[in-house]
């Protein structure tokens, strides 16, 4: 093969890795994913299951959650635990901890 076209079908790829990427990421997790719902993921930290998910404490969002990768004033951010899918700064999961 020529090197040239190596490295075009390389740089191919890498774009087409990316691309699949960045798809993902922008996908919101879904609370009925069966992850989600083992780690009891809410769009809205108050409809968490404080029962179930011992926790729980009021004020913990994604917002103020270590994992979160969203901006400050970001509706949405990436959550690392779900691939990089979308979760809601106002929700909770029970892998939610403190933000150093
Ligand atoms: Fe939200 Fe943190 Fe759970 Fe991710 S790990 S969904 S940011 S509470």
């Amino acid at each position: 093969m020529m090197p040239n076209r190596r490295v075009f079908l390389l740089s191919t790829a890498a774009a087409g890795a990316a691309l699949t990427s960045l798809a993902r990421a922008q996908a919101r997790v879904d609370e009925k994913d069966p992850l989600a719902q083992s780690l009891g993921y809410v769009l809205d930290a108050s409809k968490a299951d404080a029962q179930k998910f011992k926790n729980f404490a009021a004020g913990q969002h994604c917002g103020n959650c270590a994992q979160y990768q969203g901006k400050p004033g970001d509706a949405w951010g990436p959550c690392p635990v779900y691939g990089g899918k979308l979760v809601s700064d106002q929700g909770w999961c029970s892998a939610w901890s403190k933000k150093a």
